[in-house]
């Protein structure tokens, strides 16, 4: 077999000699070929359309449908969640239950129009039985489709809801209540965690809901941060 760094020289110098021949023609355009980026929106769908019948953790034996994602494609604000619900299970799509409707409002509170502004997903994307938190095997065999769902995205923010959302992306063990009230950095993204709406439905104390509406706050100005910023 030939050696491969001869047939690569010999390409490259085939090469050259076809660019010197179009110069001395007179031809001063290149031509290259663009690799197009694919739209966001196909990209999500086709994710999403690879996960279905999805096999690779125990959740599997008990979801009725894999609730993937939804919102905008190209949104610059994404909110990241635990896992899905029984409506959720039901619906395959996320925060679509009573937790849903309240993120909907806290997003409507610092104006977020929820399909509009954002793209929404979860760290497990199928029900852990009777809501229990998913283990470190279902997290672990899910989160690179959370990841791919990010590159794809590229959001300018996150907002993290909860324990599970903001450890896995911060890599942490520390709990939502130490982590909120700051912003931290998730590749080039600015990540924000606050309390999850299930949460807060459950302890409807006011001085929750008050760290709550701050942490929105904050993602809100750095949202604008951002976008002023052109990035
Ligand atoms: N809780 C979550 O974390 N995600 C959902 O989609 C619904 C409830």
């Amino acid at each position: 077999m030939d050696d491969p760094r001869e047939t690569v020289a010999e390409v490259i110098h085939g090469l050259a000699e076809t660019l010197r021949h179009h110069r001395d023609l007179g031809l001063r355009d290149l031509a290259l070929a663009t690799v197009p980026f694919p739209d966001p929106a196909d990209a999500l769908r086709e994710q999403e359309r690879a996960r279905q019948g999805c096999r690779l953790c125990k959740l599997c034996q008990s979801r009725t449908n894999v609730a993937f994602g939804s919102g905008n494609a190209r949104a610059r604000l994404m909110v990241v969640g635990e896992g899905p619900g029984e409506e959720e299970d039901k619906q395959g799509l996320p925060f679509v239950g009573r937790a849903g409707q309240l993120l909907t409002r806290m997003l409507a509170s610092v104006g977020f129009d929820r399909e509009r502004d954002c793209y929404i997903a979860n760290v497990v994307k199928c029900r852990p039985e009777r809501n229990r938190n998913p283990e470190p095997d279902e997290v672990a065999a899910c989160s690179p489709f959370l990841i791919a769902q990010i590159d794809t995205v590229r959001p300018h923010v996150i907002l993290a809801l909860g324990n599970f959302a903001a450890q896995t992306l911060i890599g942490t063990r520390e709990g939502i209540t130490r982590l909120r009230g700051k912003t931290y950095g998730y590749r080039s993204i600015v990540l924000v965690p606050t309390f999850h709406p299930a949460f807060l439905l459950r302890n409807p104390g006011q001085e929750f809901k008050r760290m709550a509406w701050d942490d929105l706050k904050l993602a809100r100005r750095e949202y604008d941060r951002l976008a002023g910023g052109g990035a």
